[in-house]
């Protein structure tokens, strides 16, 4: 069989969930026994998403391949089941650059290289690499943004260009959004109809239309939807919001999802719809509640608090909870609120089941985070450290149990007679040539487990391999140093004799990675280190 492409774009404004929807499609299609992969196309000019701003663009998200990416692709690789590769990814800023590098290689023989039709047909030779490469039965594009916007519209001439050249073998999905004034108090379809005018003068039309709202959509709004959009009422499909975003492929099918794709392409099920997913979410619900505060500092902008810089850390938590039966509660801690003084006794971390630090860059809100670890080491609060927030784990240490006071990491201060953390030579040279575009230590490496550990005992294995993205490194110097004091160092990069995990024995759980563990995490597989955190979370 050929591939089969469907475009996902979005009408009327960002945010609605298009990439979870993107991904529940093609969790549709694989629970009916079909090969699915999915790619992301963001409009920036930024050549990957790590140079990005998390609180404006959302969590960086890191491939096994290394590649810095869209937090959707995340979403991708937890609905599917599987991993994505980097060439499930590309910015504007991406394909302009191959497009003139090709120029520069006189690869297009002394033509004008021009933006149409040379960057919508690198746009459509990346998407089908893909579809060769992983023989998908089904690749799904999401274009991000809004259509009507100036900076999508090259990858929405692609799309058009993709249906024109297979006309069986493309579909489009807009993905929209329909708003219930509160002074109106009824469900407003005009704006969707923009939307699709607006794909029109593209010259798409779309073939099915997902109308997200806060609630479901009734007949009259449908036919409406049917009428002045041009599309068949079966092909409108309901999509109110729903408590839990696993729930959304569940939600789909209800509305005859899989048989309206599959008729469009003239394809059957290959098998009966896999009941796995299904029974795993269909409730969500849990009495039961595990209560965990985040600490970090990528929440606020201007009156509104966001959450998606840290997307994975939740959704791992929720992978974890959900399996033991429990409702996570998350809560955002901002870590500057503890810069000042001591986390007094009776501080509202008390209330915490269990504490994450997660990832982070440069000095703001870091000592805050200090003594937050702090806390939960002394008063035996189930924590978990990612990234720096395990290196934030061996300052503290060295800090307060080894006695120096000093102890830093070099990223904010360079002077301190007691670099804990300090930077790989590889990487001072990337920051010395301020090459810091995509040169982070990233992706995929091995990690050997420490028999005897809590980590042995959560992996269960003796070699793993666990995601990355920073620049520093824990300092071998300190090893000895801490480990008299009670520090276990259960995981080392054995290729370099980097430090990857530590942990503490006379704690119920504490231990930090040098690894995202949350970018691996799947929703019916949930991490072993978030599963053991939970889980004595739960016990606390
Ligand atoms: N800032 C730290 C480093 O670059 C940690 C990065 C992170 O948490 N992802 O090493």
């Amino acid at each position: 069989m050929s591939t089969k492409y469907i475009f996902v774009t979005g009408g009327v404004m960002s945010g609605v969930g298009k990439g979870v929807a993107t991904a529940s499609i093609g969790r549709i299609l694989k629970n009916y026994g079909f090969n699915v992969t999915a790619v992301k196309i963001d409009p920036y000019v930024n050549v990957d998403a790590g140079t990005m701003n998390p609180i404006e663009h959302g969590e960086v998200f890191v491939t096994d391949d290394g590649m810095e990416c869209d937090q959707d692709v995340g979403n991708y690789e937890r609905f599917l089941d599987t991993n994505i590769s980097r060439d499930n990814y590309m910015t504007t800023g991406s394909v302009y650059l191959t497009v003139i590098q090709k120029e520069r290689n006189l690869e297009y023989e002394g033509k004008c290289v021009e933006v149409v039709p040379h960057i919508p047909e690198e746009v459509i030779r990346r998407i089908e690499r893909v579809a060769r490469k992983t023989k998908a039965d089904f690749v799904l594009i999401e274009i991000g943004g809004t259509v009507g916007e100036y900076q999508n519209m090259l990858f929405l001439e692609a799309g058009r260009m993709m249906k024109l050249a297979k006309p069986d073998g493309v579909i489009f999905v807009l993905v929209s959004y329909l708003p219930i004034p509160r002074m109106v108090g009824e469900m407003k379809t005009k704006p969707t109809q923009y939307a699709v005018r607006t794909l029109n003068s593209a010259g798409i039309q779309p073939d099915i239309i997902l109308a997200r709202a806060s609630q479901p959509l009734d007949e009259p709004r449908k036919k409406k939807i049917s009428m002045f959009c041009n599309i068949l009422p079966e092909s409108v499909i309901s999509a109110p919001d729903v408590k839990s975003i696993y729930q959304i492929p569940i939600n789909f099918e209800k509305d005859g999802m899989s048989r309206i794709i599959l008729k469009k392409f003239g394809m059957r099920p290959r098998h009966k719809n896999g009941m796995k997913w299904n029974k795993a979410f269909t409730n969500t619900d849990f009495e039961k509640e595990v209560k965990i505060g985040i600490v970090g500092k990528y929440f606020s902008t201007g009156a509104f608090t966001l959450s998606d810089s840290y997307i994975s850390v939740i959704e791992a938590i929720k992978h974890a909870a959900y399996s033991l039966g429990h409702r996570p509660i998350i809560d955002w801690i901002n870590s500057e609120k503890f810069e000042k003084g001591s986390v007094k006794e009776n501080s509202e971390l008390k209330n915490y089941d269990g504490i994450i630090v997660p990832g982070g860059f440069g000095t703001r809100g870091v000592e805050g985070k200090i003594k937050v670890i702090e806390y939960a080491r002394k008063n035996k609060i189930p924590f978990l450290g990612l990234c720096y927030g395990m290196q934030m784990a061996a300052i503290e240490f060295v800090r307060n149990v080894c006695g120096k006071r000093d102890a830093h990491t070099t990223e904010i201060n360079q002077n301190t007679k007691n670099p804990v953390i300090h930077i790989l030579p590889e990487q001072l040279e990337n920051m010395e040539k301020k090459n810091y575009g995509g040169s982070m230590r990233l992706g995929a490496y091995n990690c050997e487990l420490k028999r005897g550990t809590k980590a042995y005992a959560a992996y269960k294995q003796p070699l793993i391999s666990e995601r990355h993205r920073h620049r520093y490194e824990f300092n071998n110097d300190y090893k000895e140093m801490m480990e008299k004091k009670g520090m276990i160092f259960s995981g080392i990069n054995p290729e370099k004799n980097l430090v990857e995990i530590l942990e503490l024995k006379s704690h119920p759980f504490f231990m930090a990675t040098q690894f995202h563990p949350e970018f691996k995490s799947k929703p019916l597989n949930p991490h072993p280190l978030f599963l053991e955190f939970i889980k004595s979370a739960i016990k606390k």
